[in-house]
């Protein structure tokens, strides 16, 4: 279970107690790290000399824009879940 969502369970657990009041957390935010989110495909050209290139598919985090790998069901940069279910392995 990621960090966020173990926040978000004690944040909706306090919700329902009405002790939300006075927690600098932003709940929209949290929700919307817990909703999984495609990552964004990048592909990257590199070259060498005249002849040789290569297109290589990067693929970067909705949220923070960092490089992501397909291994991850939540980015390790800023916790974004991830969703590759029409990714092709
Ligand atoms: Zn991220």
């Amino acid at each position: 279970m990621s960090k966020d969502k173990k926040l978000l369970q004690e944040l909706l657990a306090d919700l329902n107690r009405g002790e939300l009041k006075g927690r600098n957390v932003d709940i929209e935010e949290l929700f919307k790290k817990d909703t999984p989110q495609k990552a964004v495909i990048v592909e990257n050209e590199h070259s060498w000399g005249k002849w040789s290139k290569m297109v290589v598919i990067e693929h970067h985090c909705p949220n923070c824009n960092e490089e992501v790998d397909s291994v991850m069901n939540y980015c390790c940069w800023c916790g974004q879940r991830l969703d590759w279910e029409n990714e092709d392995e």
